[in-house]
């Protein structure tokens, strides 16, 4: 047993979700282990930085182009319980690529919550060649999209957009803004989804997008999409787990 969790106080913070069946101290462990890279700011993000405080995340790394931003969810997270929270402001993620690499290489898994789809492109390239499982959420206003990229099982963000068209790639225009409530309901979502993919716990959502209508409350789950045959992401995985 990891001495952490002979500490009573530590595992009592934890015990509604030990209490869970199935989900045991060696997954909670995993939980503590584990860095989880953030990019972007916002409701969503802070709402899934949260979740990933309370489910017990050893520590997360937030990235955005905003200082401002970066300040207001300093302030929203500061105190996060056990969570070692870091912030670094990158003013153009396609300038700073080696940077974010870095960052990637060093990191569990990556949620992406980012506004430009240039960038989130990019970060999917990263993703496949370092093969770190990406959460991806697109989408403003009240509807939303969210894709689990797991390399080597899932298609890759070039190839999902590719399957979708573009007039169902919801786009992501930060202007829109978002219900604060169902900014809590999408960063859940995509802290729940980091928390059964690092804790190896239940079944990720590999390849499958789910879209989110908050004003209708309708929620559809989309399944099947392939890598495009000559998508040199997905090809370079392929090639890797043969
Ligand atoms: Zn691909």
């Amino acid at each position: 047993m990891d001495s952490h969790f002979e500490n009573e106080e530590v595992h009592s913070r934890y015990a509604s979700q030990l209490a869970v069946s199935g989900f045991s101290a060696v997954h909670q462990q995993k939980l503590r282990r584990a860095k989880v890279l953030l990019l972007g700011s916002g409701p969503v993000v802070r709402a899934a930085a949260q979740g990933l405080i309370v489910s017990g995340i050893g520590a997360l790394k937030i990235i955005d182009n905003r200082l401002a931003a970066l300040n207001s969810l300093r302030t929203e997270l500061d105190g996060g319980g056990d969570c070692q929270i870091a912030y670094q402001l990158i003013e153009s993620l396609s300038s700073s690529s080696s940077e974010l690499e870095s960052q990637v290489a060093v990191c569990d898994l990556v949620i992406d919550v980012l506004h430009d789809w240039q960038e989130k492109l990019s970060l999917s390239d990263l993703c496949m060649a370092s093969g770190k499982p990406l959460l991806h959420c697109g989408g403003a206003g009240m509807r939303f999209q969210l894709f689990c990229m797991v390399p080597g099982k899932s298609c890759c963000l070039r190839c999902l957009l590719a399957s979708l068209g573009l007039e169902d790639a919801i786009g992501s225009r930060e202007s829109q803004g978002v219900l604060e409530s169902l900014a809590g309901i999408i960063g859940n979502s995509l802290a729940l989804g980091a928390v059964k993919i690092i804790s190896a716990f239940g079944a990720s959502q590999g390849n499958e997008l789910i879209k989110i209508d908050g004003l209708s409350g309708e929620l559809e789950v989309l399944r099947g999409f392939d890598p495009v045959s000559d998508c040199p992401d997905c090809g370079i995985v392929r090639r890797k787990t043969k």
